[in-house]
């Protein structure tokens, strides 16, 4: 398709979940809906951890389970700690979450973010690959009317553009929406993917029939703050770590190298022993969720996704594509809206912003606004590990014929000898209580 000269409703930047689902909305309302994406095909460019939770997609693909591209049904979900030496784990199952409708499942991002395009062509958009989009273009009220991609000739325009151009969003910088941008913000993931057969993988992580498992770690990131995750494919599995980048700035270490630690440790490298490297890949996240958010409507303008900051890093909770594609979705919602009305300015678009206040998408946010900053503390990442380790290894500890101490008293004297202080104990266990509770 050439693209001079076209003039349609919409104008959708990115073809990851929140570009698609967008896509999705608007073209089924009948509107004229053009998707851009730079790579080769939607989700050619994409990475992640690996799991999924798309109950959002109930209404919007009903049954999506019998045909989206999973890997596994996550029926496990664990939460480890590590120190060096030590492994302390907190593991769930159900087997509820190996059925419809399901819970959260595996999979790649390119058959994900593909599957997804499919229903956005299906639903009669256009999607236009190989092409990247340059910047915006404006009229002289500042409202963006249009964009400028790098195919010769190949301005674009519409009535209303939605960008959904992920992490880096150059649209919403561009725009003026992100106030400001902070390296303390973002974290650095970076993952191996590593083949093993499928039965060696549903032996060492105790499954069977397509169950899988997602393990979050606290701790084994060779002391950079951040965590680690490991989560079962078919016949691969994903280990990787997230890092604060000005932490792993300020060392040595490269995050290959923290990678090849954390797969070392002793509690870790029976699972991985043997594997095969299949792939290694990178990726920026943001991290501070309310913090770092930008303004995400403007005349013309909608952002969604990693754009907008919507991604939900919380430490026992990595959640990304569910807030992208419900963004995404409620972006193509408030477009639908705004045609109606034949109104793309800031009260016609105000659908936007009223459909994530009043869904998961930022009351998740705004209840675990302190759990970035707390999770990624240093008091969390290297000393309260350290203190319940101990706590827990003199806790099961036979030490006769000397009779067994209460656990109070343990974790007095661990708590001292972990340098913890009272205050900062209280303080933490209250923000922790708070998000979490
Ligand atoms: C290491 C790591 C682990 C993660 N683990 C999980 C997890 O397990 N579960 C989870 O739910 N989330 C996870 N996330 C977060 C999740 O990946 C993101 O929140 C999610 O991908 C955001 O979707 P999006 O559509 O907003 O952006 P993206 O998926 O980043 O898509 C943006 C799209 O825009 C395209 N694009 C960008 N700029 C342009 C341009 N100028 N012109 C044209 N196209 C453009 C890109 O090629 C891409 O296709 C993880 C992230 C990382 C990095």
């Amino acid at each position: 398709m050439s693209v001079p000269g076209i003039d349609v409703d919409v104008i959708v930047v990115g073809g990851g979940p929140a570009g698609s689902c967008a896509a999705i909305v608007a073209a089924r309302a009948g509107l004229d809906v053009v998707l851009i994406e730079r790579g080769p095909f939607p989700g050619s460019k994409n990475m992640y951890g690996g799991v999924v939770y798309p109950r959002i997609l109930d209404d919007l693909i009903p049954e999506w389970w019998l045909e989206a591209p999973v890997q596994r049904w996550v029926t496990r979900r664990s939460t480890m700690l590590l120190t060096d030496t030590q492994a302390m784990t907190v593991d769930f199952r159900s087997e509820a979450w190996g059925a419809p409708p399901y819970n959260g499942a595996t999979a790649f991002r390119p058959d994900w973010d593909h599957w997804l395009a499919s229903h956005a062509e299906a639903a009669g958009a256009q999607i236009i690959t190989s092409t990247t989009v340059t910047g915006l273009i404006r009229d002289a009220s500042g409202t963006v009317v249009g964009v400028r991609t790098d195919r010769p000739d190949g301005d674009l325009r519409a009535r209303v553009v939605i960008a959904c151009d992920g992490v880096n969003s150059f649209l919403a910088k561009e725009a003026g929406l992100y106030t400001h941008t902070d390296a303390k913000h973002f974290t650095l993931g970076v993952k191996e993917t590593l083949a093993l057969p499928e039965e060696v993988i549903d032996e060492r992580f105790n499954v069977r029939d397509r169950q899988g498992v997602d393990i979050e770690i606290l701790g084994g990131t060779s002391g950079v703050n951040g965590g680690g995750f490991i989560y079962t494919n078919l016949d691969t599995i994903a280990v990787g770590v997230v890092l604060k980048l000005p932490k792993l700035a300020a060392q040595k270490l490269r995050p290959e190298q923290i990678i090849a630690n954390l797969k070392a440790h002793p509690a870790i490298a029976p699972l991985v022993q043997g594997a095969e490297l299949r792939e290694y890949s990178a990726h920026v996240i943001p991290e501070a969720g309310l913090e770092m958010m930008p303004k995400m409507t403007m005349p013309g303008m909608l952002v969604a996704g990693d754009a907008a900051a919507l991604c939900l890093a919380a430490g026992i909770w990595l959640e990304g594509v569910n807030f992208a594609m419900a963004s995404g979705m409620y972006a193509g919602e408030a477009v639908v809206e705004a045609a109606r009305a034949n109104d793309f300015g800031m009260k016609g678009l105000a659908g936007y912003g009223r459909r994530l206040r009043d869904t998961f998408v930022l009351k998740d946010h705004r209840k675990l606004r302190r759990a970035p900053n707390l999770v990624l503390s240093d008091r969390v990442q290297h000393l309260y590990p350290q203190m319940v380790a101990n706590t827990v290894e003199r806790m099961f500890r036979v030490d006769n014929p000397q009779p067994k101490p209460g656990v109070r008293h343990i974790l007095g004297q661990e708590r001292k000898r972990a340098g913890v202080k009272l205050r900062n104990l209280a303080r933490d266990g209250w923000a922790g209580f708070r998000s979490f509770g």
